[in-house]
């Protein structure tokens, strides 16, 4: 596959300059590059930066890329993670081949490697508290206090560790700490721990375990062991690029990776971090991980994204170095560019309101000839059906209408696209005043919309044949959060932000019928309403079920415009 490589015009961004000159230089004859996800949740757009960059740089220098489960934490992994982040690297276009790893694959060689610490005196069992811990760790304007355990012999050491690992003593009495240096000015080196008890089963290796890796301790060494050549991160790890460096320099391992730290991807109105969108699928705030308002890729995937827009979007934001936000209509306009191009246009009436076409005659029904995308005739055409009886959107129509209002109204003209001219000649109200049904008359002289004499007719609305309708839910989606950054307020949750009008279901749409063939890969654009697409969890035989993906245009500039 291509990805959207950045265009001749736009200079590389760091990490790839300084891969080109590990290339150019003779550093490394290729490049290995790895995405290293926990499976403690499903993957979201934050991930899919990294994942295109990883899998990116990949794909343009002819090499590979890992994808490696990071999986140390066995209470809150799981192996239906596990097969949901595979899914979605697939489903955003990549390929791992043959490379799939497990930190948990490497327990063993990790085990030993601490055990070769403790022999050279680099690490020892301290039976500090957590909370003296952190007393001693010092702040970043003092320096730590040295563990009581800190200088106990190699012998004694090897002994307690043996015991840790059999499972001699409970979770959280002692731990393997790393012994570096209690006054660095990072902390990150103030004797970090390399291993805990956790008397709990993995998904992997059940119960062979009771102690495990620390991350610092497992990324390193994975990274080497897979001869990774590049270790690319979230500039939160930039401290503990001191401890990458120092455990594979301590150990004198054969190689040693090079990690390069890049700005994480925030967008304002969400959030991006598994352990918020957990709770929010946990507490019920939305329907799953796969909700389609959760800038999860599953979420993405069922709201109708591509995968195309997904990178795209990711090359738009580019790779940098310093913490920034992106404004979530970026997002939304990857995707317009995407489907303004590739989706087949349509006609679904969201809000109807009835029409009898009063000389139209009784019973019959005739095809129109309908475009599928007017600016690419190389799209085709399809018949939609036309009768004595269609609905219209009611916003279509107005009883009072100001004179620049070029829609219905009595009186007025309007073109049903693709069909027929038609004029308003009468309303039908319920007893509560309510406009339920228009009477209006068409010119037959104007078929294919067009009017026989030449006389201008400004509107054009959309339609859909009354009987011969695909009945439908559609479900319209605003933005999960009312406030521009949710977690930024240090009184409030994110939760207290969430916006309780992010999903408005209309439950008895009109569809052109030929949507009866929709399938959950095809997406379309309803004309003059946005891009939708099958929701392929919440449709059933009998009613299928439509969201929203984006709307036309950015209504929320437009509103921001309106302000100003
Ligand atoms: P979260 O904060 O959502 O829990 P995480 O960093 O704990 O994410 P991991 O599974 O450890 O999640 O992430 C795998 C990779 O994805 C890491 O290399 C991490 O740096 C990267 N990543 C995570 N979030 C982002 C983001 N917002 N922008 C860019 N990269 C990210
Ligand atoms: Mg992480």
């Amino acid at each position: 596959m291509t990805t959207e490589k950045e265009s001749a015009s736009k200079p590389l961004d760091f990490i790839r300059q300084i891969i080109t000159e590990d290339l150019a230089s003779g550093k490394h004859q290729t490049i290995v590059t790895r995405f290293p996800p926990e499976p403690n949740g499903f993957l979201h757009i934050g991930h899919a930066k990294s994942i295109c960059l990883n899998f990116g740089v990949a794909v343009e220098n002819n090499a590979t890329c890992h994808l490696r489960f990071d999986d140390t934490n066995p209470d809150k992994e799981s192996t239906e993670y596990v097969e949901s982040i595979k899914r979605d690297v697939r489903w955003l276009g990549f390929d791992w081949g043959p490379h799939l790893y497990y930190a948990s694959d490497y327990f063993d060689q990790l085990h030993d490697f601490a055990i070769e610490l403790i022999k050279i005196g680099k690490a020892y069992v301290c039976h500090l508290s957590g909370e003296e811990t952190r007393a001693y760790r010092g702040t970043l304007t003092e320096p730590g206090k040295e563990s009581p355990y800190r200088h106990r012999t190699v012998e004694e050491n090897l002994a307690l560790f043996v015991q840790m690992r059999n499972g001699d003593f409970e979770e959280g009495t002692c731990v393997l700490r790393a012994k570096i240096d209690m006054a660095s000015p990072n902390i990150v080196l103030r004797d970090p721990v390399l291993y805990r008890i956790l008397k709990s089963s993995h998904h992997r290796t059940g119960d062979k375990w009771c102690i495990y890796p620390m991350y610092d301790f497992t990324h390193c060494l994975s990274d080497m062991l897979e001869g990774i050549t590049h270790s690319l991160c979230t500039l939160e790890f930039e401290n503990n690029r001191a401890l990458y460096d120092w455990v594979l320099d301590t150990l004198h391992t054969p190689n040693h990776p090079r990690q390069i730290e890049f700005a994480r991807l925030n967008i304002n109105y969400t959030v991006t971090s598994k352990r918020k969108l957990l709770q929010l699928v946990t507490e019920g705030h939305v329907s799953g991980w796969d909700d389609p308002r959760m800038l999860t890729i599953s979420g993405l995937r069922r709201r109708g994204y591509t995968p195309a827009a997904i990178r795209s979007f990711c090359s738009t934001i580019g790779i940098g170095k310093r913490e920034s936000w992106i404004d979530m209509g970026v997002l939304e306009n990857a995707v317009r560019d995407d489907l303004n191009q590739a989706a087949r246009r349509v006609f679904g009436v969201l809000d109807p309101l009835k029409i009898v076409i009063t000389n139209y005659p009784e019973g019959q029904t005739e095809e129109v000839i309908a475009q599928n995308h007017p600016q690419n005739p190389a799209m085709g055409e399809r018949l939609v059906p036309f009768s004595r009886e269609v609905y219209i959107e009611q916003s279509d129509f107005m009883e009072n209408a100001p004179k620049k209002f070029f829609r219905l109204s009595v009186g007025r003209e309007v073109r049903l696209r693709y069909a027929y001219l038609i004029t308003c000649q009468e309303v039908i109200k319920d007893d509560q005043g309510k406009v339920v049904e228009l009477r209006c008359t068409y010119d037959p002289a104007s078929q294919g919309g067009s009017a026989p004499d030449g006389r201008k007719v400004k509107g054009t609305i959309h339609w859909v044949s009354a009987p011969h309708v695909l009945r439908a839910e559609v479900r319209l989606y605003d933005r999960l959060f009312t406030a521009e950054y949710p977690d930024a307020d240090k009184e409030k949750s994110f939760k207290d932000f969430l916006n309780p009008d992010s999903l408005t279901a209309l439950a008895d749409c009109m569809l052109e019928p030929g949507l009866a063939q929709a399938h959950s890969d095809d997406r379309f654009q309803f004309e003059r309403l946005g891009y939708f697409c099958l929701d392929p969890v919440a449709s059933t035989p009998e009613k299928p079920v439509f969201n929203r993906i984006v709307t036309l245009r950015d209504s929320w500039a437009k509103l921001n415009e309106s302000h100003e």
